[in-house]
């Protein structure tokens, strides 16, 4: 009779996947991998999360561009869909140039804080100063909403609290997603309509 340790040999054991940790009763350690992902800031989840970006310096419009491509390559998230540019007065100083708005939705692994992290990293890389509220911006960069619990905590609010007084933010929304429902707020579609579209204009 073949010993265990002459079958060991013939069939070596299949390699672990990476990141996988065996018990002694040999059952995956799914939960300490979860609470890995969690630490790291990420859940095993994917879910929708909406940008609203803006910007109205430095040919805005290749600005907007230069964000939907850094979105596109985040850790943990996947940039699924881009609104069409829209052209807005700015909010607050007028002696400033016109913006151009636009709508990203993704899918991310990651929690809304490491989320938003990741985008005021963006704005960083890309020159952004935060100097006068409602000044000029090279980027802006504000999390709309992650599918999943309001959060109201210091530094970090969604949905995103001036959601439905920005028709620069529903317009380039309702392009992406006109049905999603923002809780405490209503459907995208509605606000967009309420809000209506003073000083806004689709650029082709
Ligand atoms: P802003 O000057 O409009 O880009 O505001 C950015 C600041 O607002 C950052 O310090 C964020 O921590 C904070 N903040 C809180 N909630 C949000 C959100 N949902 N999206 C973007 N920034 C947020």
């Amino acid at each position: 009779m073949r010993s265990a340790c002459a079958w060991f040999k013939l069939v070596p054991p299949k390699p672990r996947r990476k990141g996988w940790r065996r018990n002694r009763a040999g059952a995956a350690d799914v939960g300490g991998a979860v609470a890995r992902l969690v630490l790291s800031g990420m859940s095993a989840l994917w879910r929708p999360a909406y940008v609203a970006v803006g910007s109205n310096l430095d040919h805005p419009g290749a600005r907007v561009a230069e964000a939907f491509e850094r979105m596109a390559v985040l850790a943990g998230s996947r940039l699924e869909v881009r609104s069409r540019l829209y052209r807005s007065e700015p909010m607050g100083p007028q002696n400033q140039p016109q913006f151009v708005n636009a709508a990203a939705g993704l899918l991310t692994q990651l929690t809304a804080r490491a989320l938003l992290d990741a985008l005021l990293e963006v704005e960083r890389v890309m020159g952004r100063r935060r100097q006068e509220r409602w000044g000029p911006r090279i980027i802006d960069l504000d999390l709309i909403w992650l599918v999943g619990e309001p959060i109201d905590e210091p530094g970090l609010t969604v949905p995103h609290p001036a959601v439905s007084q920005r028709n620069f933010v529903l317009y380039p929304l309702a392009d992406i997603a006109p049905m999603l429902v923002i809780p405490g707020r209503g459907r995208v579609v509605d606000l967009m309509n309420l809000a209506g579209g003073a000083g806004l204009s689709a650029l082709a």
